[in-house]
């Protein structure tokens, strides 16, 4: 039987939780959440199955009461198994009741961008969704400077480099229905910049196959997994493994592009 993404990735944070200590907890939690997902996926895949394959539009009353539901049981797991803040923040919004669940979730499916806790979590319980949907649908061909998802419109959560010829063709992932689009190697995802002087990258040796992208325009950054270097790395683990290098950026004055789905 074929290996799922889910399981790769859940694979890919085991040994990451036991490489890096200071990853454990939040690899820890997001193991729960990736077998969430993965069932949810499946779930929905099923009785979900006329959905229109679009995010450009409001949740319809089907998809609204089957998705409700699971966020109850999505926010008693985050309750239980998240870190501190965010099980406090999951017992606060669970204990809202189901109303509130349907408000929430509609927030969080038509907000192109969030940055709040709140919408974070909604986004990270819609997030298979998403994906389900853009798995359905023909993705809109983009010019390779096109910093936004051709699927949700949403900012890309990072950068992977792949193997190509000799070098690595750099793509974007979209934070919510996780499409992968090509974008060109010297271009801030930003605001566009092309000027190499303003835009230089920094790497750790506990990560050294990680590029932390950083723009002086724009004062943005955005971490890059470099494929070409480690090809073990799922890169949505890999991204939420490597907080250090996010607070080293943070602490130089530079903001994240788009944080991941655990607030990051
Ligand atoms: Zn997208
Ligand atoms: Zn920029």
């Amino acid at each position: 039987m074929p290996v799922s993404p889910w399981q790769r990735r859940i694979r890919r944070a085991q040994e990451l939780a036991s490489e890096h200590s200071f990853a454990a907890e939040i690899l820890g939690f997001y193991i729960h959440i990736a077998r969430f997902q993965e069932d949810l996926h499946k779930r929905l895949s099923i009785a979900l199955q006329s959905a229109p394959a679009s995010v450009d539009r409001g949740l319809t009353e089907p998809e609204l009461s089957e998705l409700s539901a699971k966020l109850q049981s999505f926010l008693s797991l985050a309750e239980t198994r998240g870190p501190k803040a965010l099980a406090q923040l999951s017992r606060e919004l669970h204990a809202r009741g189901l109303d509130f669940c349907r408000e929430l979730l509609d927030r969080g499916w038509t907000a192109r961008s969030t940055s709040d806790a709140e919408g974070l979590l909604a986004q990270a319980f819609l997030q298979p969704y998403a994906e389900l949907l853009r798995s359905r649908a023909a993705l809109r061909p983009v010019p390779t400077a096109h910093a936004l998802c051709p699927f949700c419109n949403r900012k890309p959560v990072l950068t992977v480099l792949r193997p190509m010829g000799d070098g690595g063709a750099r793509s974007l992932i979209c934070s919510f229905c996780l499409a992968e689009w090509e974008f060109r190697r010297i271009v801030c995802p930003g605001c566009g910049e092309e000027d190499d002087k303003k835009l230089a990258v920094f790497t750790a040796s506990d990560f050294d196959y990680i590029r932390v992208e950083c723009c002086d325009a724009c004062k943005t950054y955005v971490k890059t997994i470099d494929l070409t270097k480690n090809g073990r790395a799922e890169p949505l683990v890999d991204e939420l493994a490597s907080s250090p290098l996010d607070l080293w950026a943070r602490e130089h004055g530079y903001a994240k592009l788009q944080n991941n789905l655990l607030g990051m």
